[in-house]
């Protein structure tokens, strides 16, 4: 099998929830042959941003984007993860 990010040669390392797992040679990422949820585009996460900010509840968002409610509170849950807390004492 050929690597989906650097077009190497992979090796067998295991098996996760009954699919084979492949690993590069070469740059020594894992990876599966074929995966069975397909990724979620990038205007879609902008859509699912804007919608949370309207106060749409998940399962609004997931009804709306045509995906599922799990997806959705993941996308959610990524994009909080990235606020960071802002300190007002270090400004004085
Ligand atoms: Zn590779």
């Amino acid at each position: 099998m050929k690597c989906i990010y650097c077009q190497g040669d992979c090796i067998k390392t295991g098996k996760m929830k009954n699919v084979q797992g492949y690993q590069c040679k070469a740059c020594n990422k894992t990876q599966q042959k074929r995966y069975n949820k397909t990724r979620i585009s990038q205007e879609k996460y902008q859509e699912v941003h804007r919608l949370n900010n309207e106060c749409c509840g998940i399962s609004h968002i997931a009804r709306l984007l045509y995906i599922s409610k799990s997806s959705a509170q993941r996308v959610i849950i990524r994009m909080a993860s990235k606020i960071q807390k802002l300190d007002f004492f270090s400004f004085s």
